[in-house]
């Protein structure tokens, strides 16, 4: 069995170390030592200043969202996962969709003007799958119009935008620490912005909006995350280069496999580090996506409609036609990419895939049955030799 993703997982006694001197502190929870050292370590990793680690990507939003005040509409993304939309109406706002670029699978900034009204307070984004969105853009109508900026980075852990990290851009920016994500705390996330006082305001309402043992100076949740989190966070980050280059490398082989399918990819950005984060596929159509999708589950090897549907479609909010990402969220796919998937699996997938495409051509699918593509690759691909990634 194939799945779309594993989570990364350290070697046990890594893990156990830690969890012996959380017993030997007895301290589980309640800005810990090892919450204190991963928040230290992530600074240096990803050479940031400042940053907040909370229990998920979700509440990363919702207390984004509270600390920069907002009400009335927020302009959105109808193609991310469903906890962008939901925490804008968790938070009592309207989400405001604005139709995604072709290319990138992020929001247009093109078609954002027309959706701006008097009742606009931000704008928020998703990073779709790890590529930046016209950060420039975005932020140039944001300062016209007074509006704040919100990232959902959740895919963006090891993205660099301008040789920086992602997620020093925007007034705030989130991310998921999540089992499935690329940089995984079991359960976990973080919040980012450049603004002292914001942090101040973040980190209060993360913690009940405790001021002191008696004192609360602001409105809080339990936004808070706990040591056996960090612990998991501190064996990951040990590992993260070797599971990106990992990625990398996958990525590259799909790319020259998959390389007649009728199929393209999203645009990356041209300022970008990119992290691999995932491996989506744009079918020319829906139904060679779905008789693909069919194909593979056949062979036990599960992908993920992600994102399918558009958002602008849930049951819960009003939107008009968004046309380019329905199309997009009908015809894409994402393949199986983690850190110890094989050549041969990829070969499996690969060509499993290409027959579909192909099953009217006999002669093509002949010449996929001789074409080893791992012999073809041999010298950019050293890496993947016997299987072994
Ligand atoms: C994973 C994800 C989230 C939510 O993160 P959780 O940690 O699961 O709450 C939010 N937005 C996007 C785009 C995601 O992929």
């Amino acid at each position: 069995m194939i799945p779309v993703t594993k989570p990364f997982l350290p070697k046990v006694n890594e893990f156990e170390e830690y969890i012996h001197s959380i017993w030997e502190r007895q301290w589980l929870t309640n800005n810990g030592p090892l919450v204190n050292e991963l928040e230290l370590k992530l600074k240096n990793y990803l050479e940031i200043k400042h940053l907040l680690f909370v229990s998920n990507g979700t509440i990363a939003l919702q207390i984004a969202i509270k600390a920069l005040g907002l009400t009335g509409e927020i302009i959105t993304t109808p193609f991310s996962f469903v906890a962008t939309t939901n925490s804008i109406v968790w938070e009592g706002c309207k989400p405001v969709f604005v139709d995604i670029d072709e290319e990138t699978f992020n929001i247009d900034p093109k078609k954002i003007e027309a959706a701006i009204t008097p009742q606009t307070s931000a704008i928020l984004a998703t990073h779709v799958y790890g590529n930046p969105c016209d950060i420039d853009a975005i932020q140039e109508i944001a300062d016209r119009y007074s509006l704040k900026v919100i990232y959902d980075a959740a895919h963006c852990f090891g993205t660099k935008y301008k040789n920086k990290s992602v997620f020093a851009y925007g007034d705030v920016s989130t991310t998921s620490f999540h089992a499935t994500k690329v940089f995984h705390t079991i359960e976990g996330g973080a919040v980012f912005t450049q603004c002292p006082d914001l942090l101040k305001k973040m980190a209060l309402m993360r913690n009940f909006g405790h001021d002191g043992p008696d004192e609360f100076s602001e409105l809080g949740i339990n936004g808070k995350n706990c040591e056996f989190h960090a612990a998991m966070g501190l064996c990951n980050l040990k590992e993260i280069d070797e599971i990106l280059d990992k990625r990398r490398l996958l990525s590259f082989y799909y790319w020259k496999a998959l390389a007649n399918l009728e199929a393209r990819y999203p645009k990356l950005n041209e300022n970008l580090d990119y992290n691999y984060a995932y491996f989506p596929v744009l079918f020319d159509s829906e139904d060679l996506m779905l008789r693909c999708l069919k194909a593979l589950e056949n062979e036990k090897v599960y992908c993920r409609r992600y994102f399918y549907p558009s958002l602008s479609t849930l049951p819960f909010v009003t939107s008009p036609h968004m046309p380019v990402c329905d199309s997009v969220s009908r015809r894409i796919l994402c393949l199986p990419l983690y850190h110890t998937l094989t050549s041969s699996d990829l070969d499996l997938i690969t060509r499993i895939i290409l027959r579909v495409q192909n099953y009217d051509r006999p002669a093509e699918i002949e010449r996929l049955n001789h074409v080893i593509p791992i012999n073809n690759l041999k010298p950019v691909f050293a890496g993947l030799q016997n299987g072994a990634v």
